[in-house]
């Protein structure tokens, strides 16, 4: 059996939560419309201004990480935990420096959001440094076996955060392909990566694999309905 997520052994030990017990999911605490206040920002040697999502709900950062990017954000990469855990949890196995991994985002089994890696950084979470260096990783809380499901809230938790992310970060359109090497060579517009393209590992899991394009199409809808209401730029005034 191919190895899952890196971190998700350890993962599977804590004790599993009941999704009955937690708050309630974003979308029930009205995270549905994305706000463009600004958390944390920081620049590159380039002058690139990052930011940090707004919807952050847990922020302990990993000292696994390398501080900045060599590349532009461009690239989504979600993963599967391996384990229905909270964001809580997620933040305490990538907290040692034994551990050696981390993601930028991590979403809880309820549906919260976690902050591991400023979105500056880049995170050690898909095997591959130069995937790590343009992408945003996102870890989502699921089942311990196949095909490795989520929880609906985090579910839609990932499709407001992505969304989130694609317009801070200037992504007009998420792009899927079921075929690799489309994905790993960013071809015909692809800017979705998975963690199984660059390590012998079965993550993100059948679920959220077999879900990717629809992903897409959601953030998109999303982004297009955002596009459409953001307000008119508004004309010089007509003064005499
Ligand atoms: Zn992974």
């Amino acid at each position: 059996m191919k190895k899952l997520c890196i971190l998700l052994a350890v993962c599977m030990l804590l004790p599993l939560l009941s999704a009955a017990a937690l708050p309630g999911s974003a979308a029930m605490r009205g995270k549905g419309a994305v706000n463009v206040t600004l958390d944390t920002a920081g620049a590159d040697g380039n002058g690139t201004v990052y930011t940090n999502s707004p919807l952050v709900d847990y922020t302990l950062i990993s000292p696994n990480r390398t501080v900045g990017r060599t590349h532009a954000i461009d690239t989504i990469t979600i993963h599967c935990v391996v384990g229905q855990c909270s964001v809580e949890a997620l933040g305490s196995i990538f907290a040692p420096t034994s551990k050696k991994a981390s993601s930028n985002y991590g979403i809880g089994l309820d549906g919260r959001i976690g902050m591991y890696v400023e979105e500056k950084d880049r995170s050690w979470c898909s095997s591959s440094p130069y995937n790590d260096n343009r992408a945003i990783t996102i870890e989502v809380a699921s089942d311990t076996y196949e095909p490795y499901a989520v929880y609906q809230a985090a579910y839609d938790s990932l499709i407001v955060l992505v969304t989130d992310i694609c317009q801070r970060n200037g992504i007009k359109q998420l792009k899927w392909s079921d075929n690799k090497v489309m994905r790993m060579n960013h071809l015909g517009g692809c800017n979705m990566t998975v963690h199984r393209d660059y390590a012998n590992k079965t993550c993100p899991g059948t679920y959220l694999y077999s879900r990717m394009g629809q992903i897409a199409d959601a953030v998109n809808a999303n982004l297009r309905r955002s596009a459409q209401t953001a307000p008119a730029p508004q004309p010089a005034a007509n003064t005499p």
